[in-house]
This record gives structure tokens, sequence and C-alpha cells, in this order.
């Protein structure tokens, strides 16, 4: 409904502006400054992207947001606060209390750049390590980019982005001037995501972390990018070392070094037969026959153009079947899921 939506979002931006109010004024900002500080972000970058702070205690949020008189509804629907169990509400000042306590505030913004949700950090090792608003009736988080808005700012016809996994490796791209990387944050890539992109550039580069969860997100993107590969679309991989994400990385060895790996990121389909090929033995027809099985949905979820006949030639290729063989037996195959 759209009187809901206009509060919901206009909570949301009040709350953003409280954040970044503490971040400069808060008797405990020092430490979040610090934080920051030392993971390389400058003042400049943390105000571009609205950076902010939620201060130890239960109510900040909710004192601060008392003269703007809405609803406390409105709050706890926005995601921004959480009701007491009901069993903990006598005791208490507020039959409500703040999600964000003592956590450095990213807020996740439209393409328009209105606030819907926020995501927030804590300053050390404690567990979670991020938590996220909540699906409210202004947020999905699998529809929205973190950072495309703020690459929107500075980029007016940017040729490629890069997709990353978090926060901080954005923002700690964009401190190194490297101002087109966007993240799913926590929810596996959708074809919804790389359309989005597909419609502003011709080139999606993802840059998952050099770990197990890194690479298997990988394999998981290419399944999903596959169905979205229409002729002059371009997708690459780039491998980060074990160990490493795109925010530690390029802090390790600068914006140029960085940028000189992209040129060397892998194209959908090296990756896609490199893959099947360590995973598959085809010095025997077994392996091959097996080989074939697994590519086949994912050839038909392909849309029909030049890449996937190219892509039809390769897999006929390495299991020496003819395309006219792979043909009739595509028209047999049930498409990925
Ligand atoms: P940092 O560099 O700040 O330690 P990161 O971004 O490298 O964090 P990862 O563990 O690589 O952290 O996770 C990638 C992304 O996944 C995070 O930026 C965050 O969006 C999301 N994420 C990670 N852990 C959680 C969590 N516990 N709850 C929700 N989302 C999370
Ligand atoms: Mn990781
Ligand atoms: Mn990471
Ligand atoms: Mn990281």
């Amino acid at each position: 409904e759209r009187g809901e939506h206009e509060k919901l979002l206009s909570a949301l931006n009040q709350a953003s502006l409280f954040f970044q109010k503490q971040l400069r004024q808060h008797p405990s900002r020092e430490r979040a400054v610090s934080y920051l500080k030392a993971r390389g972000l400058t003042g400049q970058i943390a105000q571009r992207f609205a950076i902010g702070l939620a201060p130890p205690g239960w109510e900040n949020l909710l004192e601060a947001m008392e003269p703007y008189q809405l609803p406390v509804e409105t709050l706890e629907k926005a995601g921004l606060v959480i009701k007491r169990e009901a069993d903990h509400r006598l005791a208490e000042k507020s039959p409500y209390y703040d999600r964000f306590r003592d956590r450095i505030i990213f807020p996740i913004r439209d393409a328009r750049g209105r606030t819907l949700a926020f995501g927030g950090r804590v300053l050390g090792d404690d567990k979670p390590k991020y938590l996220n608003s909540p699906e409210t009736p202004v947020y999905q988080k699998n529809r929205e980019l973190y950072g495309l808005f703020e690459s929107r700012q500075v980029l007016r016809k940017p040729t490629r982005f890069l997709l990353v996994e978090g926060y901080m490796d954005v923002v700690a791209l964009a401190q190194h001037g490297i101002n087109y990387a966007v993240a799913t944050l926590g929810t596996a890539t959708n074809a919804n995501h790389l359309n989005r992109l597909f419609r502003i550039v011709p080139e999606v580069i993802f840059c998952f972390d050099g770990d197990d969860a890194g690479r298997n997100a990988a394999w998981r993107a290419l399944r999903v990018a596959l169905p979205v590969m229409e002729d002059g679309r371009q997708i690459r991989f780039l491998f980060l070392p074990e160990g490493e994400d795109p925010d530690t990385l390029v802090r390790k060895e600068g914006a140029e070094a960085f940028e000189k790996r992209l040129l060397s990121a892998s194209a959908l389909s090296d990756y896609f037969f490199r893959h099947l090929e360590e995973e598959n033995d085809l010095s025997t027809l077994d392996g091959k026959a097996r080989l074939f099985k697994e590519t086949m949905p994912l050839l038909k979820s392909l849309p029909k153009g030049l890449f996937q006949r190219l892509m039809l030639d390769r897999t006929a290729d390495i299991t020496d079947t003819s395309r006219d063989t792979l043909l009739e037996l595509l028209g047999n195959t049930a498409p990925a899921k």
C-alpha cells in the first residue's frame, strides 16, 4: 500500500540520519571511527556510503524517533525495533527495543537512493558478525544490490560491474577508486540481479571470496546465470587467492594490481568446462557420459543463440560426439532448475 510504504521509508530515512549522526557525535564514536580507519576507510567514503553507528544500548533509536511521532508499529514493520517477549515487558521501560545495537551500520539503498534496510557489523569478533534487516514491505532482499546506487552516483557510464559478497568488499573497492562493485549480501545471486545489471552494462564479473563458500557460490552463480546469457552479454569469474576477499586483496596490493587481475578473469564458458572436466574423468566413456549428463540440462537452460551453439560444439568435442547427436539428445532433456 502506497501510504504505508511512504511511512516506512520515512522512518528508515530518519533512522539512517540518526545512525550517521551517532558516528559523528556519540560518546562511543571513537571506537567505531578507529575500527573504520583500521579497515582503511576514510570519513569521505563513509559519508558516500552513509555509514553510521548504532551505539550500545537498547533504546537509542526508539528514543531518538520519539519527536517524529511515528507509531512504534511502523518502526517495527520497518525492521528497526523488535517487540519484547511478553514476560520481559513489565519490568522494562518500553515493550520494544532496538534491533541494531553496538554495530557499524551500512544502509541498503534502492536505485533512487532511498534507504530500504540496514546491515550492521559488530566492531570486533562477536557473533553474528553481520545482522541484517528482516524482509519488510519495502525490502525484499533478493531484489536489492548493495552499492548499485552509490556506483551510479559516481559512474555515469560504467562498462562492467563486479559482483562481490560483502558490504566491506564494495566499500573497500570504492575506497580504492573501483566504483563498479555491487554485492548481494548473504543471498544467492539470482536472475533478477543479473538482468538489472545487464540493463546497464554488457559485462558482469563475479568475484567471490577465496574460500570454499566463495567457490561454491561461484558455481551456483554460474548455474543461475546460464538462462540470462543472451548473445552479447558477458559473464566472467575472478577467483581470488585462498583466504582473500576483494577487501583484503585491494588493500594489500592496491587498485592497479587488482584491476590487472580482472583482465585475466575466466570467461563463463572456460570456467564451465574447466569445472566439469575437473569433476569427470574424460579418459573413459563412462566419464564422458557422466559429464554429458550433467551438462545437458545446463546447456538446455541457455537462451537459444550462437553462444548455446558454441557451448554444444565444445561439449560434443570433449565427449567425442557430434553436434547432431547432442541436439537430438538435447531435445529429450529437461532444462536445469
Ligand atoms: P568482514 O570483512 O567485515 O569480516 P565479510 O563481508 O568478508 O566481512 P563474509 O563472511 O565473507 O564477511 O560474508 C560475506 C557477506 O555475507 C557479508 O558481507 C554479509 O553481507 C553476509 N553475512 C556474513 N555473515 C553473516 C551473518 N552472520 N548474518 C547475515 N549475513 C551475513
Ligand atoms: Mn567468505
Ligand atoms: Mn568476505
Ligand atoms: Mn571481508
